[in-house]
């Protein structure tokens, strides 16, 4: 095979697959085998550009190892590109595929120096310091910019198809009453009722959405862009070839779906049990303790009167008035830091806004 012949035959894949292990290198764009192109952004950065747009499909952004040691939805990412490359998919509406973060996929760990998530913003405090995640997060802010400035068009208030879309792809430490749920970030952006009906019938459970806005990649699309977006969980932490693929099924049928710019498979909103954060639970000293045990699953309520920690300055916090459910708990954090959400299930919004 002549080197010609070889780069000819570079794939989506190949790329993606480079990416993972931290060895992307740029390239030229490359022909799609069903059409399009694939374009460098960067490394981990790949836009696909459809010769032929549908119309009326809109963009998406679809992220993935954001946290290194978050592998399903890396094979997900890995799944839509065989398929390209195999022609079962042609691309129908642009689309930015973003490998979060290569060196803590290499290293297998959630982060190197700091966690990625927490630094989408352009808070002064939060550029320019040393550790890697702060330059990665600087590079796929620079990214999405560009990509929504050429094509964050309003969203549908009828159509999913026709809504742009970020999904930032994660799975959770600890298991869940709700293995499969979305993060809604906190912005003055209503999510359109299409949309909910995808997420359910994309085989998600639950819908946590938040309260004040925090500095994650899906939040910035949102509040930075006025683009829909989501921190979907989709399951437990799994080594490569570990995950249950098999459950991730339907939410592998809406990511190529967004691809070619098509409507996805739509189920009744009624199916997701709807949280929304109450308050957060912060660690204030060192002197700190949950009251329940650390590998409670996320979704778990506790009665009025729990004593839900301990803190030597904060004192007990006690739940009252309704009972809470524990998300996200964490007790290693350090001081000032979240240690868990506390939440309270609502009405499902979309059924009364459409
Ligand atoms: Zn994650």
């Amino acid at each position: 095979m002549s080197s010609r012949d070889e780069a000819a035959a570079l794939g989506l894949s190949d790329i993606l697959q480079a990416a993972m292990a931290d060895r992307a290198e740029p390239f030229e764009p490359i022909a799609l085998a069903g059409g399009g192109q694939a374009i460098d952004r960067g490394p981990g950065l790949i836009e696909l550009v459809p010769d032929r747009p549908r119309p009326g499909a809109a963009a998406s952004v679809l992220s993935a190892g954001i946290h290194g040691n978050e592998t399903a939805p890396l094979e997900l990412l890995l799944g839509l590109a065989d398929a390209l490359d195999a022609r079962r998919l042609q691309v129908g509406a642009p689309t930015l595929l973003i490998i979060g973060h290569p060196a803590a996929i290499v290293a297998g760990t959630r982060y190197i120096d700091t966690n990625l998530n927490r630094l989408f913003t352009h808070e002064p405090a939060a550029s320019g310091l040393p550790g890697q995640e702060y330059a990665r997060a600087e590079a796929l802010m620079a990214t999405v910019d560009a990509f929504w400035g050429q094509h964050g068009t309003p969203a549908s208030a009828a159509d999913q198809a026709a809504t742009p879309l970020h999904l930032d792809l994660h799975t959770a430490i600890r298991a869940s009453r709700y293995p499969r749920f979305a993060v809604e970030p906190f912005a003055d952006l209503a999510t359109p009722q299409p949309v909910w009906r995808a997420i359910v019938g994309a085989g998600l459970q639950a819908v946590l959405s938040q309260h004040a806005p925090s500095p994650t990649f899906s939040h910035y699309s949102r509040a930075q862009h006025g683009v829909v977006a989501f921190t979907l969980e989709l399951g437990r932490v799994a080594a490569f070839g570990d995950n249950d693929l098999a459950a991730l099924r339907p939410m592998a049928d809406w990511l190529a779906a967004r691809v070619e710019g098509r409507p996805a498979h739509e189920a009744d909103p009624n199916g997701l049990a709807f949280f929304r954060v109450a308050s957060e639970l912060r660690r204030v000293s060192d002197d700190f303790e949950l009251g329940f045990a650390e590998d409670v699953a996320n979704f778990t309520p506790f009665a009025v009167g729990t004593v839900i920690a301990r803190d030597g300055e904060a004192g007990e916090t006690v739940v009252a008035e309704a009972p809470v459910y524990v998300v996200f708990p964490n007790a290693r954090v350090e001081r000032g830091a979240r240690a868990a959400l506390l939440a309270r299930p609502v009405a499902a919004p979309a059924l009364t806004s459409a």
